[in-house]
């Protein structure tokens, strides 16, 4: 009986210290699962952390691209104007933006007060404005970023612009650039001046030239451009000089030489270009020339004078009929 009660006490005690110990061990794992939860949370936030840093590189990346996309779109150009219409063009698709214009530096920047404005500033000169209406104001300093690239894009232009006019040839007809010719053209001036020398000046214009560069495209104005000027190089003396004066106006010095002989000269330059077949990328075009001339020292005594002199003559030309030389008379 003894033995049973001993038995049935032990077994109640080895019962108990069992329960104690499933207890425990639940215990133990109810914290362990706490511990995994707490660490799941952590690795929750790391990961949208991680998400947002991303989602900040690729941000950074794409502004990046954009940047060297518009700044690789205005290097195309070495047009001032069509800069700025390629900016404005592409900076829409970089920003929320109302207008963009680009003012002159003597505007009166009053009505622009709710704009954010970009002084296009050059070595301490402010040489214009970039204006844009209707900006958010999260997207300011990546308008002031991009105006950067406007702005040295612009500089490469008036840069390239300055360089053309210190060049003594003009890059796309090989002829003198404007400059080196006045300077010549002035040497001249002074030299017939002492040694009692005529000479000529003439203004040469190609005829309805802007038909060709509507109906062929610029390449091919561009193109016959420098064909018309290598027909007048190889015609002229090697003693006379010839520069481009503006756009498609050349401008000739044929030394030593009277009206007469200058109506000649420019008569056979008239032909040469009349009878040559230009020949550009496919096409086989036919181009004429007009021509006013000035005589040193009957039409004129300085150079801004013979200029208006040849200037009225090409007029006269155009007016009767284009193809044809007219030399300056007085009225
Ligand atoms: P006109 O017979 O009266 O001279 O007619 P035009 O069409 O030649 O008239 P105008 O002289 O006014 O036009 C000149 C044109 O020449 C306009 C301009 O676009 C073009 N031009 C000027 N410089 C260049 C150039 O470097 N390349 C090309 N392709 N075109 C030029
Ligand atoms: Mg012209
Ligand atoms: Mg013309």
């Amino acid at each position: 009986m003894l033995y049973l009660g001993a038995l049935i006490l032990l077994t109640i005690l080895a019962a108990l210290a069992l329960k104690k110990a499933l207890g425990e061990s639940l215990l133990k794992k109810e914290g362990n699962l706490k511990n995994l939860e707490s660490e799941y949370a952590i690795l929750l936030e790391e990961k949208s952390g991680l998400k947002k840093d991303n989602l900040a590189i690729e941000g950074t990346v794409n502004e990046t691209i954009a940047l060297y996309n518009i700044t690789k779109d205005i290097c195309k150009t070495l047009d001032e104007k069509k800069i700025f219409a390629i900016f404005r063009e592409r900076i829409n698709d970089y920003l929320k933006i109302g207008d963009c214009r680009f003012l002159d530096k003597d505007i009166d920047l009053s009505p622009y007060k709710e704009s954010t404005v970009f002084p296009l500033v050059i070595q301490q000169d402010t040489i214009g404005y970039l204006i844009a209406s209707e900006i958010n104001a999260e997207d300011k300093d990546r308008f002031q970023i991009l105006a950067q690239q406007f702005l040295i894009g612009l500089k490469r232009v008036l840069l390239y612009k300055k360089m053309q006019e210190l060049a003594i040839t003009d890059s796309l007809t090989q002829l003198f650039s404007r400059r080196h010719f006045l300077d010549r053209f002035r040497e001249e001036l002074n030299r017939s001046k002492k040694f009692k020398y005529r000479f000529s000046f003439l203004m040469v214009d190609i005829d309805k030239f802007k038909e060709f560069n509507d109906k062929y495209g610029h390449l091919v104005g561009d193109a016959i451009l420098r064909e018309v000027s290598r027909t007048i190089k190889e015609t002229i003396r090697q003693i006379d000089f010839v520069g481009r004066y503006g756009g498609e106006e050349l401008s000739i010095i044929l030394v030593e030489t009277d009206k007469e002989q200058a109506r000649f000269a420019a008569e056979r330059l008239r032909q040469a270009v009349e009878t040559k077949n230009i020949r550009v990328y496919d096409e086989e075009l036919k181009v004429t020339i007009s021509i006013g001339i000035a005589t040193f020292p009957g039409d004129g005594e300085t150079i801004e004078k013979l200029i208006e002199s040849a200037d009225k003559a090409l007029y006269t030309a155009k007016q009767t009929g284009r193809n044809k030389v007219c030399a300056y008379t007085a009225k």
